[in-house]
């Protein structure tokens, strides 16, 4: 089981991995989902002394020790992300597509299966621009969570292809 704990604090260390800041929004530089921040070098940050703060507080699963050493978001191509609370879909786990197709890897199903099974929300965020929701099967959404997602054009719920989780199609 790769989900045995939430660990806080991360045991790894990015060394070249630039991935979340493709992947992820930065309020403070109005940097937008899956754009390339400007203050990004092929393999740093150029101005990492004075990041933004929540560029600073962040970090990913493999971080904190979730998945092999290989599975670095850089080379994996995927970046994940575990919100436990002050999330409106908390418990969730975020599945960031950092090279498109990566997603498909069968690690990362596995990883999915695991957390529906452990009742927690899967969202995966496609390089597309789609982003489809899985929730374990007796999960139910709040009417605020599914305003949000029929507001939304890119939010898709469906069934889990591995048939765990179930949506709202
Ligand atoms: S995706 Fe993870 S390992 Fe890569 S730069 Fe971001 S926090 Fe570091
Ligand atoms: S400021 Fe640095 S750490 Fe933050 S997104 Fe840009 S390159 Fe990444």
């Amino acid at each position: 089981m790769i989900l045995v704990s939430v660990i806080q604090k991360p045991t790894r260390v990015c060394g070249g991995c630039t991935a979340c800041c493709t992947t992820h929004a930065v309020a403070e530089l109005k940097k937008g989902m899956n754009e390339t921040c400007r203050f990004c070098s092929e393999n740093s940050c150029q101005i990492y002394p004075t990041r933004p703060r929540n560029c600073q507080a962040f970090h990913c699963e493999w971080m904190k020790g979730w998945v092999e050493e290989s599975y670095r978001p850089d080379r994996s191509g995927v970046v994940l992300d575990y919100f436990l609370t002050d999330h409106l879909l908390a418990p969730v786990l975020m599945i960031w597509e950092y090279r498109e197709g990566a997603t498909a890897d069968s690690l990362v199903w596995e990883v999915a299966n695991q957390s529906l099974e452990s009742k927690i929300n899967v969202m995966l965020w496609y390089k597309s621009g789609i982003i489809c929701l899985y929730l374990p099967p007796d999960r139910k959404l709040s009417s605020q969570l599914k305003r949000v997602i029929h507001a939304s054009r890119e939010i898709q719920v469906k069934k889990f292809p591995a048939l765990v989780g179930w949506g709202l199609e």
